[in-house]
């Protein structure tokens, strides 16, 4: 009998958790070590932070599920991983810290936030909000409420939504919120009352990280620029790209720009999403020696079975340089899925400024994607039990993905914008346009069938992850 254990119950690790356990829970040891006792289902905490949703509607209780999955689940923080003795270290919620042996690891610990990363930024020791940890969606949605309550007095109130450092990732979150607060602002007659600000480290508008998305083909391309600039300009929304916070006062975001140039961006309310960083595990070898540099990057993200340190000219040329199978090459037991790997580079061009600076958007890993990826590596894991052998792989290069942004939840007079990409990452290889796509995979759509889409997703996501009957056919 084998252990898999997984650190991480979030779309990479509870989607790799569902798989072992339908599978493999009734003759292996499946272990589920996570911090919170719920799923958390990310994508709607964007409604959580305007208050049109409750927050007990975004997540689900996990040890019921993994009772039925036969998974056993460790409600704690892991601290540290011995992996030539294969176990983990964890601090278990309300206990002390307990061993979970391993044969196999799958680590699903999607980022840390890294509000230090910006002085002055996060709800906790800095100025601004969140909106991407349940606490945070809720902190926001109750000073979005103030400013409410100010701009019925009449006062105009600043507001600064996006992201908040220059390498951060994660820009279609902060996109659907300004959505969202705008639609919201509308509805309450309070728009003019507002000016809302996009703030964002892009190197163009609408780029989203992953390097802009073309549709349709000739004369007729239309970009997520130009869609992104015209719903800006429909909603007044100004907005300031290529820029990176350096620090954030109670008042003001103080940034550099592309040309390295310095300046301030005065706000009354400012969401803007941290840079996310790996979590912070302690890799520790047989000896006590810290053995990290086998496994993790100086971004503590697990390197995993990618090419690293290609130059971004060759990287955009080399899809084999995703990985494929999210196994580190150095400890072959281990593997890594979601935000939690090393991505070999950038999706976006990278920039470093006169100054030093490097302002690149970081390569986002979306709920979708980070779902596929903790699939495959179950299933690998299932083929080396039973097979003695890795039967999966997929790369970046190869994924489809598709993200729905909500402009609105309402099913109404509500809207979404609908993204299809294929592949996620772009191979100038394959397909010798201009975004590396292929022109009939990949689509930008906007309308109130997406806000049916974004609300459906929700709902038969959470039924996913609840393993209820038909929990398989569902797609990450
Ligand atoms: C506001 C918001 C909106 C979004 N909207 C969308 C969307 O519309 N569509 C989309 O596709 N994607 C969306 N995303 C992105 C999506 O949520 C992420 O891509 C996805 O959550 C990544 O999955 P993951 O499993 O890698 O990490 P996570 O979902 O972050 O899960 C990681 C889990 O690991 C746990 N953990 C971390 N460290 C430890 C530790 N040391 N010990 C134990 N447990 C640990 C965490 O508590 C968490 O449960 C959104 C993100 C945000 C923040």
């Amino acid at each position: 009998m084998a252990t898999v254990a997984i650190i991480g119950a979030g779309f990479a690790g509870h989607t790799a958790a569902l798989y072992l356990g339908h599978r493999l829970g009734r003759d292996h040891h499946i272990v589920m070590i996570s911090k919170n006792d719920y799923f958390l289902y990310l994508p709607s905490l964007v409604w959580v932070g305007v208050g049109h949703m409750p927050p007990e509607k975004v997540r689900v209780p996990l040890k019921p599920v993994y009772d039925r999955m036969h998974v056993h689940f460790v409600q704690g923080t892991a601290r540290e991983v011995h992996p030539d003795e294969n176990y983990v270290l964890v601090e278990k919620a309300g206990g002390g810290p307990v061993r979970v042996n391993y044969d196999y690891l799958l680590v699903a610990t999607g980022p840390k936030l890294n509000f230090e990363g910006t002085p002055g930024l996060g709800p906790q020791h800095g100025h601004t909000l969140s909106i991407c940890c349940l606490n945070h969606a809720i902190q926001c949605r109750d000073a979005y409420g103030q400013c409410i309550e100010r701009m019925k007095r009449g006062e105009r109130v600043r507001m600064v939504i996006g992201v908040g450092h220059p390498r951060s990732t994660c820009q279609g979150a902060a996109f659907e919120y300004i959505t969202n607060v705008h639609k919201d602002l509308v509805k309450l007659g309070l728009r003019d009352r507002a000016e809302l600000m996009w703030f964002s480290n892009e190197p163009a508008i609408g780029d989203f990280g992953v390097g802009g998305v073309y549709t349709g083909s000739g004369s007729r391309v239309r970009s997520s620029e130009d869609f992104t600039t015209s719903i800006f300009r429909e909603f007044d929304i100004k907005w300031q790209v290529r820029k990176g916070a350096r620090h954030v006062v109670a008042d003001r975001v103080c940034w550099e720009d592309y040309e390295g140039n310095f300046g301030e961006t005065e706000y009354d309310f400012a969401m803007l999403i941290p840079q996310f960083i790996g979590s912070p595990l302690k890799y520790i070898g047989r000896n006590g020696e810290d053995v990290s540099s086998k496994l993790v990057n100086q971004d503590g993200f697990v390197i995993v079975d990618g090419f690293y340190g290609l130059p971004y000219e060759r990287l955009v040329y080399t899809p084999e340089a995703w990985p494929a199978t999210y196994q580190n090459p150095n400890y072959r037991n281990i593997f890594a899925a979601g935000i939690a790997f090393a991505a070999p580079g950038s999706i976006s061009v990278p920039h470093i400024t006169r100054n030093g600076t490097n302002m690149t958007a970081s390569a986002p890993r979306t709920g979708m994607v980070s779902g596929t990826i903790g699939r495959l590596v179950a299933k690998n894991i299932i083929s080396l039990l039973e097979q003695g052998r890795m039967t999966h792989q997929e790369r970046m290069t190869e994924m489809f993905s598709a993200c729905i942004a909500s402009m609105s939840g309402s099913l109404w007079d509500g809207s979404a914008v609908s993204i299809t990409l294929f592949p996620t990452v772009p191979n100038f290889l394959r397909y010798r346009n201009r975004c590396g796509r292929d022109p009939f995979g990949t689509r930008i759509e906007i309308g109130l069938a997406g806000a049916w889409m974004k609300r459906m997703i929700h709902t038969t996501m959470l039924w996913k992850v609840q393993g209820n009957l038909g929990w398989r056919i569902i797609p990450e």
